[in-house]
């Protein structure tokens, strides 16, 4: 209960808030954890079939296994849980809030979180490596394999692959650098360049630090604040101070 009321204090405080959030928000929506040790990649084969080199070389097939591995079909089913709706609640109390995100599924904007970076890309939308035009889950679930309505080429994920660049990058540090609280939720922080973002934070400007995890991490160290606990049972803790 002390960690929770400190943590309600650090927010009370702060203008500036970021979070940084990952599988363990929204598996609290039904949305299973890509990473876990049940889930997909446990299959060595699933990093190859979800890479740039892949799609480039075989773009139908990709979109085969694509659409399977994130079981497509389901994502407009799952909705925003109290984790992403506390932290919506936040921007509408007046706070100044940036959500860097791993997740892909979109449900912080579903919540309707205004200012979220999708590092990692999303699921929602599609578009025409040609002519750029951007096509929505709808569309892309239309055919087996998605093609340009102009020019017919065969479209691109807004999925971050392997082998490409995380997006935003800039602009998340940029966001970290200016917050007075960064906050984690749902991240054992095991993923290269993000799990490194709050140490960093840390040791150039001293921003306050807190994270919320089922488990421990073991970059808990850098943290003034830890919970283990489930992000809706903690945040339901924080809004009773
Ligand atoms: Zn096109």
């Amino acid at each position: 209960m002390e960690t929770n009321r400190a943590l309600a204090e650090m927010i009370q405080a702060s203008q500036k808030l970021v979070f940084l959030t990952r599988a363990g928000i929204s598996t609290e929506s039904g949305i299973p954890d890509f990473r876990s040790s049940g889930g997909i990649y446990a299959n060595g084969n699933v990093e190859h079939y979800i890479s740039r080199y892949f799609y480039n070389k075989s773009p139908k097939d990709f979109w085969k296994h694509f659409k399977e591995i994130f079981q497509l079909k389901m994502l407009g089913n799952y909705e925003p849980n109290n984790g992403h709706l506390f932290i919506k609640e936040l921007e509408d109390m007046g706070k100044e809030v940036t959500v860097l995100t791993q997740n892909i599924d979109g449900l912080h904007q579903k919540a309707g979180s205004k200012h979220v970076l999708e590092l990692h890309g999303t699921l929602r939308t599609a578009h025409c490596p040609k002519c750029k035009r951007v096509y929505n889950l709808e569309y892309t679930l239309r055919n087996d394999v998605p093609r340009c309505e102009q020019d017919d080429f065969i479209l691109d994920t807004d999925v971050v692959l392997f082998g490409d660049a995380i997006k935003h990058f800039e602009e998340a540090i940029d966001a970290i650098e200016t917050c007075d609280l960064l906050i984690v939720m749902g991240s054992s922080l095991n993923v290269t360049p993000v799990n490194s973002f709050p140490e960093y934070a840390k040791q150039s400007w001293n921003t306050k630090l807190a994270i919320i995890n089922k488990e421990e991490t073991i970059k808990d160290c850098y943290f003034d604040v830890v919970i283990h606990d489930k992000i809706g049972d903690a945040v339901i803790n924080l809004s009773k101070w």
